[in-house]
C-alpha cells in the first residue's frame, strides 16, 4: 500500500533502523520509544490488524511472533530458552486501545520494569 507508513519503510522509501529482517518479516527501532529497547516487528505484507493477518495467513503471525523473539535475544532480553530480564510484546487494535499506525505491528519493550495493569 504505497499510502501506508509501514509499507513505505519496508519499501526502503522512508528510512528505518532495521534490527532484524527476514524475507517476510521486518524489525526496526521505534521513533518515540518507550522503553531502553522498544522495536517494532511487523509483517512485510500489509494487513492492517492482527485480526486481518490471523484471518489471512496464520503462519506468518508466528513468523512474527519469531521475530519478535529473535529481537529480544540479539537485545539480551532473554537468553536461549530463558525468559530473563524479559520484554513485554503488545499489538494494539483499533482507537481504544490507541492504535496509530494502520499496517499491524508488534511492539517488542524491555531493557526496564514495566508496570502491569497497563495505563
Ligand atoms: P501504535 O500506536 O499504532 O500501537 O504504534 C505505532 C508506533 O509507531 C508508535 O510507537 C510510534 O512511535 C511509531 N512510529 C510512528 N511513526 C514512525 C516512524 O516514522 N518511524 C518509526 N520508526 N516509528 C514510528
Ligand atoms: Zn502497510
Amino acid at each position: 500500500m504505497s499510502d501506508c507508513l509501514f509499507c513505505r519503510m519496508v519499501a526502503g522509501d522512508i528510512p528505518a533502523d532495521v534490527v532484524h529482517e527476514t524475507d517476510r518479516v521486518f524489525a526496526f527501532r521505534d521513533i518515540n520509544p518507550q522503553a531502553p529497547t522498544h522495536v517494532l516487528v511487523i509483517p512485510k505484507e500489509h494487513h492492517a490488524t492482527v485480526g486481518a493477518l490471523v484471518a489471512a495467513d496464520v503462519g506468518l503471525l508466528g513468523e512474527v511472533v519469531a521475530g519478535a523473539q529473535a529481537v529480544a535475544l540479539q537485545e539480551g532480553l532473554v537468553t536461549d530458552g530463558g525468559a530473563e530480564p524479559g520484554y513485554r510484546l503488545v499489538t494494539n487494535t483499533g482507537p481504544q486501545a490507541g492504535q496509530s499506525v494502520h499496517h499491524v505491528h508488534f511492539h517488542v519493550l524491555g531493557g526496564r520494569r514495566m508496570e502491569w495493569p497497563p495505563g
